[in-house]
C-alpha cells in the first residue's frame, strides 16, 4: 500500500486492532520515507464484488469506501462510527453472499439510503443529495417537506 502524502510504498504497522462490530482489522500505519501515518481496514470476503460506477467502469467492492461515504453525510449526527461501519458490513455481506459478481453503484446508494432513512433523516437527506440519489427537485423538497411534517 503506497502512502497517501508521498507515494512511498513501504510503511510499518504501528496498531493494530480487533473491531468487533465488524469482525475486522484496523491497522495505524506510519511511511517510512515521510513518517505520515494513516489507516487501513482488513475484512474477510466472501466472493469479489465489482461495483459498476455511473461511468461504466468497474472497480473492486472496497468496504473501507462505502464507510468513507457514508460518514461524510453522517458528519456532526448523532451516529457512532461503529453504527456506519455496520452499515457498510450488511450492504458488503448482503451482496457478497447473494454472489452478486457485478452490482452497480447506484443499487449500493440505494442500500445505503434505505438504511440511514430510518436512523438519521438529516444524514439521508445529505447522502442522497449528494449521490443524487433523487430522481428531480420535487421529490427532494417532498422529502424535506416529510422531514419539517413529521418533526
Ligand atoms: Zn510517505
Amino acid at each position: 500500500m503506497n502512502c497517501p502524502n508521498c507515494g512511498h510504498p513501504e510503511n510499518k504497522v504501528i496498531d493494530s486492532r480487533h473491531i468487533v462490530a465488524d469482525n475486522g482489522i484496523r491497522r495505524r500505519r506510519e511511511c517510512i520515507k515521510c513518517q505520515k501515518r494513516f489507516t487501513t481496514y482488513e475484512y474477510i470476503t466472501l466472493n469479489n464484488v465489482f461495483v459498476i460506477k455511473s461511468d461504466g467502469s468497474r472497480e473492486e467492492f472496497n468496504r473501507e469506501k462505502l464507510i468513507q461515504s457514508i460518514k461524510l453525510p453522517c458528519t456532526k449526527r448523532p451516529i457512532s462510527i461503529n453504527k456506519i461501519i455496520r452499515i457498510a458490513k450488511d450492504i458488503g455481506t448482503k451482496f457478497e453472499k447473494d454472489g452478486y459478481a457485478e452490482v452497480k453503484s447506484s443499487l449500493i446508494g440505494e442500500e445505503v439510503i434505505k438504511r440511514l432513512k430510518k436512523i438519521d433523516k438529516v444524514a439521508y437527506i445529505r447522502f442522497a443529495s449528494i449521490y443524487h440519489e433523487f430522481r428531480d427537485v420535487t421529490e427532494f423538497k417532498n422529502e424535506i417537506d416529510n422531514i419539517e411534517k413529521n418533526k
